[in-house]
């Protein structure tokens, strides 16, 4: 992976009921372009400017759905924008409009060119879920560049696909401060491995011998960290909660050699592979806060 100039360019800017959508463009390789949104309240930030989440969306049409609507109804960009910070959604590489296609005909809307993309990869000894992470971390090299966001309070979350993107960025950059990954946490042996019709993205050649998610988990303490999961989630793998709970664990041991128990949170809600989202917000804002 080779960094440049983010070389950022604003294509359009909406306002509408107190908060402003920007359509933004970054560079995060040469020649690689990664279009996001960014999300604001309307009016002028606070001193120091306002915290940001990057939302990393799941599988299905990129930014424009992030997958993070709960059951009820409730619109998480929403709340964030509402309780005074920037929400950053990107385009992942192979999804919305950085799909790459070859033959294949039509497009759905939701459909990615993750394995397209994967496999291509991997001749290079690259990984797309590794180009993912790369593209998020220049995102977080471009909040610094704005003066009405707080680099110093950059947190992220999201769910399934995106809660991957989520735990991969708060585990692998020390400039995220908390992290949400709902509807991702679980051993990798016990459920990927058993799952071969997930996503290619979710493939690292060789990851697996070595790592587990819970390693993952414990590379982001003693930085604050919320694991969500749906209980009758299938993604859990066969063994279901029995296959999320040792994981949880392993990060909890990491977290205990730093005193920041505290700081791993783990809730369980009944449910699938959705987004629950109860007391995410609050999570965010107690560890984003500006005190
Ligand atoms: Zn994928």
């Amino acid at each position: 992976m080779e960094a440049c100039p983010l070389e950022p360019r604003r294509l359009e800017s909406v306002e509408n009921g107190g908060r402003v959508r920007e359509k933004m463009l970054i560079q995060t390789e040469p020649g690689v372009l990664m279009p996001f949104f960014a999300f604001r309240p309307s009016g002028s930030p606070p001193k120091g400017g306002w915290p940001v989440l990057i939302m990393p969306h799941g599988h299905g049409p990129g930014k424009e759905a992030p997958g993070t609507v709960s059951a009820s109804g409730l619109d998480f960009t929403e709340e964030l924008v509402g309780a005074g910070f920037v929400v950053l959604r990107p385009d992942a590489r192979g999804s919305g409009e950085r799909r790459e296609w070859t033959q294949r005909e039509p497009r759905s809307p939701g459909e990615c060119s993750h394995r397209e993309i994967n496999q291509m990869a991997i001749g290079l000894g690259l990984s797309l879920a590794g180009m993912m992470c790369w593209d998020l971390m220049r995102l977080v090299d471009y909040i610094s560049l704005r003066d009405d966001c707080d680099a110093s309070r950059v947190g992220c979350g999201g769910m399934s696909g995106g809660g991957m993107q989520s735990l991969w960025l708060g585990a692998l950059d020390q400039r995220i401060r908390c992290t949400v990954t709902s509807g991702y946490y679980y051993g990798f042996k016990g459920a990927l491995l058993e799952l071969p019709h997930n996503c290619a993205c979710n493939y690292v050649p060789g990851l697996w011998e070595s790592f587990d998610v819970g390693d993952f988990g414990a590379l982001a303490a003693p930085r604050p960290l919320l694991v969500e999961t749906g209980s009758r989630d299938p993604l859990n793998g066969p063994g279901g909660l029995a296959n999320v709970l040792p994981h949880v664990e392993t990060a909890r041991r990491a977290y205990s050699l730093y005193g920041a128990e505290d700081r791993l949170e783990h809730r369980v809600f009944e449910g699938g592979h959705e987004w629950n989202g109860s007391g995410v917000l609050a999570f965010v804002e107690r560890w984003l806060s500006d005190a």
